[in-house]
């Protein structure tokens, strides 16, 4: 295969006092690659996220980014080897300026090289980071709190973005700047893995979007799939 594969998980397992949330899942992200992870409440998605950045503790036969091993790794790590999580929810901080934000992103960059254009890049992808500069980020809208935490996550160089629910509680225009942010992010080089229940912009966007249901993949779409309203409805009844 020519890709460079970036993710590998494999039988993937999270469990939270012997219960299970995550019960063995397989799936992989090449360079460049858009992957989706859709499913209900209560799916195990978060879980997954959690679990790739060393936030739970898992167990998998092969969890490894770019070569190397994650499990076991301490999440600082984890982020300077390259993957930005952006978690659930507006997770900016709300007593800081935009600015300090971006500036925060920044010190989980592997090296300072390359900061001045991901700046201006980020800059141009979310114009309102730059007029709010001075703004304090808890006095923005939820949309543009999202974009805030997303251009942080970009500051840090990542080659794999995770993000978990970004259209959560956004509005519907709101919904619409993140996903397209997301296909630019993706067009610059940056591999996404995108955890959503849209289930049909994700399964239009990404080049495949796995369904999560009680902790197991029961299904995986391609673009093509995202105009069959009943295979989608299907992918959510978990048949
Ligand atoms: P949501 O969209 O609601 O975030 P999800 O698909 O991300 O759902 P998870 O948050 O991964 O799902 O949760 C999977 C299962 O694990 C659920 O049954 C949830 O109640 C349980 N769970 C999640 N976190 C914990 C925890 N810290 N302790 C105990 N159980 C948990």
């Amino acid at each position: 295969p020519s890709a460079q594969r970036l993710l590998t998980v494999e039988h993937l397992a999270v469990s939270y006092r012997g219960i299970a949330a995550v019960n063995g899942i397989t799936f992989h992200v090449d360079a460049g690659e858009l992957v989706g992870i859709i499913g209900p409440n209560g799916a195990g998605k978060s879980s997954t996220m959690h679990a790739l950045v060393g936030a739970v503790r898992a167990s998998a036969t092969t969890l490894e980014f770019d070569g190397q091993r994650l499990v076991g790794q301490p999440t600082e790590r984890i982020a300077r080897r390259g993957i930005a999580l952006v978690p659930e929810g507006h997770n900016v901080f709300g007593r800081l300026t935009v600015r300090e934000n971006l500036r925060l992103g920044s010190t989980a960059r592997p090296s300072s090289t390359g900061l001045a254009d991901d700046l201006k890049w980020v800059l141009s992808l979310f114009p309102i980071l730059e007029e709010f500069g001075d703004r304090q980020a808890g006095l923005l809208s939820g949309g543009q709190q999202q974009q805030l935490a997303i251009g942080r996550a970009l500051l840090a160089a990542p080659k794999l973005l995770a993000l978990d629910e970004p259209s959560l509680g956004l509005s519907p225009t709101a919904v619409d700047t993140v996903f397209a942010s997301i296909e630019r992010i993706r067009a610059r080089g940056t591999a996404v893995l995108l955890v959503e229940q849209r289930a049909q912009q994700t399964v239009a966007a990404a080049d495949r979007t796995h369904v999560l249901s009680e902790g197991r993949i029961t299904m995986t779409l391609g673009p093509d799939d995202a105009q069959d309203s009943t295979l989608l409805m299907k992918a959510y009844l978990g048949s």
